[in-house]
């Protein structure tokens, strides 16, 4: 779909901005009548006063969403029934996809061709966990005859979500259709820099037939809201995507409080593994630049560290390096960008600081390194390049979540697959060749949960999605998804 700039505008005077937390049915202030201010990163201007949750209006929202499940009305109705309202739902949010994806723009920075195809990914997500309600099946186990012992899957009751700001409606997507498709009800905590697209459709969750209660959106800070919901006494499941700090203290509030089921969508430092038998290293160059600088490199399984073989080391380089100049930032609301701004001022600062920690440390800047468009008041980053990075160095250890890239090189590939897992991560690894045994055999070696070869990614919702090691556990998308919103019980009948 293709739009003017002036286009563009026009959706944004008329995108409408909720405020107000959505609990039981109803948007509502919160109940201290507290609110934040909702910056926006492409101006640095205030776009709206958020209501500012706390412990009293998750408790309200907990307990509508509990009331809802006892009585029934979602998850004892027929799964034809579900499906259908969760159809008419995926409906609604694509008869408003240039409004959320706008949204999308303004609260985050990300730029609005990247939005109108996350929004897209976003309705037909919701489709395809309404499609698959009436698809799964229980187990009768291999007994003697004179027993019949049924496995099924129940949901859990009430599922707390936790959504990080860089793909705020996709995450929230990601754990809301699954919760829902398996007849849980949810309470959703947006991260407070992306409130806008979450809190806009949850009118349509209503208008579509989803019961009051059912699905409730609490925004506000994760200290009060979000600790409010993971320590919450009658929160059954909580399902987390953000930093790993912020995953393991969640671990924590549940063994602090009812030992609710937890999964955790955490950090990545992806290995991007490149071979001189790739099969076009031009390509190859080209979809590393698309990747790495995607959402201004804010992104869980962005390619970070690219281990280059020694001997294509400077060529690639070069083609990288062209490549990249096609992402200097631009108003990402201008749908000729194609790399808008990072989120808030706080994380272009903690961007900038970890360039200076990559100089002072003795890698080399091939590129970018500073913040640009200054006068626009906004945040922007240019696409930032350092090579001679070794594994060690921090710039190459630590999560920085924007567009800077370490290039570290190898010359085995024993020496490949060394670097690739000394990483308290284990998200997603990256490799190219056109080898397969040499792939084959990488894949089973590297230690995280996605590996992609020959390619930048898996936006299938048929695959799962989930890291190893500090990358935390549990699985986004795919039917494996939905199996974490479901418990198993086992009916033993002696007959
Ligand atoms: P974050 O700071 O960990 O925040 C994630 C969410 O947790 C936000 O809603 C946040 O609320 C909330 N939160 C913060 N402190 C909390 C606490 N004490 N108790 C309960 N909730 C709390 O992460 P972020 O900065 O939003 O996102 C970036 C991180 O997410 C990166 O590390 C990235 O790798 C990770 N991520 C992972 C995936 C994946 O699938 N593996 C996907 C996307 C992002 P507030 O921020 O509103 O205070
Ligand atoms: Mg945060």
């Amino acid at each position: 779909m293709s739009l003017s700039f002036e286009e563009v505008k026009k959706l944004k005077e008329n995108a409408e901005i909720k405020t107000q937390a959505f609990i039981n049915g109803k948007y509502a202030d919160s109940l201290d009548g507290d609110t934040f201010d909702k910056v926006s990163p492409i101006d640095g201007k205030v776009i709206a006063k958020i209501a500012s949750c706390k412990q009293a209006d998750v408790d309200l929202a907990v307990s509508a969403a509990r009331q809802a499940y006892e009585k029934g009305v979602w998850s004892d109705i027929t799964p034809e029934q579900r499906k259908n309202i969760l159809y008419a739902f995926a409906n609604l949010v694509e008869a408003h996809h240039m409004e959320l994806a706008t949204l999308e723009t303004m609260d985050m920075g990300k730029p609005i061709s990247n939005s109108i195809g996350e929004i897209r990914r976003c309705f037909n997500g919701i489709r395809w966990f309404a499609e698959a309600i009436d698809k799964l099946y229980g187990a009768v186990a291999t007994t003697r005859p004179s027993i019949n012992a049924q496995i099924v899957r129940e949901p859990y009751g009430v599922v707390a979500a936790i959504i990080p700001w860089n793909y705020p409606l996709m995450m929230a997507v990601w754990k809301f259709a699954p919760a829902l498709a398996a007849g849980n009800s949810v309470v959703l905590k947006p991260a407070e820099q992306s409130p806008l697209t979450l809190l806009r459709i949850a009118e349509f969750a209503k208008q579509a037939g989803i019961p009051d209660g059912v699905f409730n959106v609490v925004p506000g800070y994760g200290e009060t809201a979000g600790q409010a919901l993971a320590l919450h006494m009658d929160v059954d499941k909580i399902t987390f995507t953000g930093s790993s700090e912020v995953g393991k203290l969640i671990m924590q509030y549940s063994g602090l409080s009812n030992m609710k089921r937890v999964s955790l969508e955490c950090g990545g430092k992806c290995p991007n593994i490149v071979f001189p038998d790739a099969y076009d290293l031009d390509d190859v160059a080209k979809q590393t630049a698309g990747a790495m600088f995607y959402n201004s490199g804010q992104v869980c399984d962005s390619p970070t560290r690219l281990l280059i073989h020694k001997s294509i080391k400077e060529s690639f380089l070069k083609k990288l390096i062209e490549y990249s100049k096609e992402y200097m930032p631009k108003n990402p609301l201008d749908p000729a960008c194609s790399m808008g701004s990072v989120v808030t001022g706080e994380q272009m600062e903690r961007i900038l600081n970890y360039i200076e920690i990559g100089k002072a440390e003795g890698a080399k800047l091939k590129m970018g390194g500073k913040q640009v468009l200054c006068e626009s008041g906004g945040y922007y980053v240019e696409p930032t390049i350092f090579s001679d990075v070794n594994n060690n160095m921090r710039i190459a250890q630590e999560e920085i979540f924007g567009p800077v890239l370490s290039v570290i090189e190898f010359e085995t590939e024993e020496e490949a697959i060394e670097i690739a897992n000394d990483s308290i991560y284990g998200l997603c690894a990256f490799v190219w060749t056109s080898d397969l045994k040499k792939a084959v055999s990488l894949s089973k070696k590297l230690k995280c949960g996605k590996i992609l070869i020959n390619s930048t990614g898996d936006g299938d919702w048929s695959v799962p999605h989930g890291g190893f090691k500090q990358s935390g556990f549990g699985r986004d998308k795919s039917i494996e998804s939905i199996e974490q919103y479901t418990q198993t019980k086992l009916t033993w009948i002696e007959l």
